[in-house]
């Protein structure tokens, strides 16, 4: 079998370098929270794939529902000739999306083909094309998705031009000294400077941003976006990318609050690992696209929809929108405690709903700023130690926590003690 050097030696000249490496090591298998890479070493995965097997690796109930699919078909593609799987799902998520009143769904492949298509049918049902996003937001990394998500570093130096008429406004972060204030007046700024709100088709918003830090949008935010929305007409679009599914303790993040969005974009862990997201909507909004306008050769592919019928069967049977809360509750207890240690690295804003769990790695002598060097330090000494972690954050100080919601509670306990040696350095 090949070693993890040798694999990253041949993807240095085979795989283009756009595309990052968060550890040097090749996955050989994965079970539930735990992987073993080529060399056979075991790691507990605090990860998910980025926040995409909440129902755990190779869930068998997921497994058996797409092997079963495999043995009739796999592609047809739904424009062609339409198949149970993707309608059952359809009408499943739109009886569990927070949208008020009747809802229809559409489904694509990845992330960022569900923030396009959105902002797609918002532009079709309004008539309008402006489109405002936050500061520190990840939409997706094509063109337009990428043009909505509010970080020039990495994603957007250098390739290519910014898009008309998509404006970025500053996300509240009170750690950072941004309020909600602060937020609402720049919307006001935009509105007098820039355009006028009857030209404005959408905002989109991640109820809490994920690769920006897992910062949750206050509800007095979501609130006072909703007046604006309902007083211009504009829409609202709730990223849920990476808060869907079970992660923040409801099955959606927007049933934190009690506003609801027009539009509700999902991926990730819909699908448990296949490739699969939609946009979720008011049914008078989301049928304005003509037939044709939407859609994709590989979009809703039944063996994704197969996936995610099972994931939502194993979601009502294992009660992981409970079992996230209670995950939620040990990882913050421990991290607190950690946050006591002296001869540990510091860590601060211990913060997160339900299990989306993160934390700052600060100076320590000024407890207040962030440290990127010793975080970098720190995701090395994890997978040393046999822990894959993940950091995000504007300062890429921040350390988040994904770990599959089906996480047996020994392998929980042992990558939190994996991660306390790692913040021993
Ligand atoms: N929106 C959010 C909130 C995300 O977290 C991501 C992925 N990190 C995306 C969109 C883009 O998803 P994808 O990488 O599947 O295109």
């Amino acid at each position: 079998m090949s070693s993890n050097a040798d694999l990253f030696k041949r993807r240095q000249a085979a795989v283009a370098r756009g595309v990052g490496n968060s550890t040097p090591l090749s996955a050989y298998r994965a079970v539930n929270a735990e992987i073993w890479d080529v060399e056979g070493r075991r790691y507990v995965d605090f990860a998910g794939g980025i926040a995409v097997v909440n129902t755990g690796h190779s869930n068998p109930t997921v497994v058996a529902a797409v092997q079963e699919q495999l043995e009739r078909f796999s592609h047809t593609c739904f424009q062609v000739m339409l198949y149970e799987p993707y309608i059952e799902l359809c009408e499943k998520l739109n009886a569990l999306a927070p949208i008020a009143g009747p809802a229809k769904s559409i489904l694509f492949s990845t992330g960022a083909e569900a923030t396009e298509n959105a902002i797609k049918i918002a532009r079709a049902a309004t008539g309008r094309n402006g489109v405002i996003a936050f500061t520190g937001g990840f939409h997706g990394r094509t063109t337009l998705a990428m043009n909505l998500t509010g970080k020039v570093l990495p994603y957007k130096k250098g390739m290519g031009s910014a898009l008309p008429e998509i404006w970025h406004v500053p996300f509240p972060v009170e750690s950072q000294g941004v309020t909600v204030a602060d937020a609402l007046r720049h919307i006001d700024f935009l509105f007098k400077a820039d355009i006028d709100p009857s030209a404005v088709a959408a905002i989109i918003v991640e109820p809490v941003q994920g690769e920006g830090g897992f910062h949750q949008a206050p509800a007095d935010l979501m609130g006072a976006l909703r007046q604006i929305c309902d007083t211009h007409g504009i829409l609202l679009i709730a990223d849920e990318v990476q808060t869907g599914f079970g992660r923040t303790g409801k099955m959606f993040a927007m049933e934190h609050y009690d506003v609801s969005a027009d539009l509700v974009c999902v991926a990730k862990s819909l699908a448990g690992g296949f490739p699969l997201s939609g946009v979720i909507g008011r049914a008078d909004i989301m049928d304005v696209a003509e037939p044709g306008r939407l859609g994709g050769t590989y979009a809703g592919n039944p063996l994704a929809c197969a996936a995610a019928l099972a994931v939502l069967k194993v979601f009502e049977r294992d009660n992981l929108v409970d079992r996230a809360n209670m995950i939620g509750e040990r990882v913050k207890a421990r991290l607190q405690i950690l946050s006591r240690h002296n001869a540990l690295v510091p860590i601060a804003n211990i913060r997160g709903p339900g299990a989306m769990v993160a934390f700052d790695i600060v100076q320590s002598d000024k407890r207040d700023q962030p440290d990127a060097d010793t975080t970098k330090k720190v995701i090395q000494a994890a997978y040393e130690a046999g822990l894959i972690l993940l950091s995000c954050g504007t300062f890429a100080n921040t350390i988040r926590i994904l770990v599959p919601l089906t996480v047996p509670e020994d392998v929980l306990e042992d990558g939190l003690s994996l991660l306390e040696r790692a913040l021993a350095l």
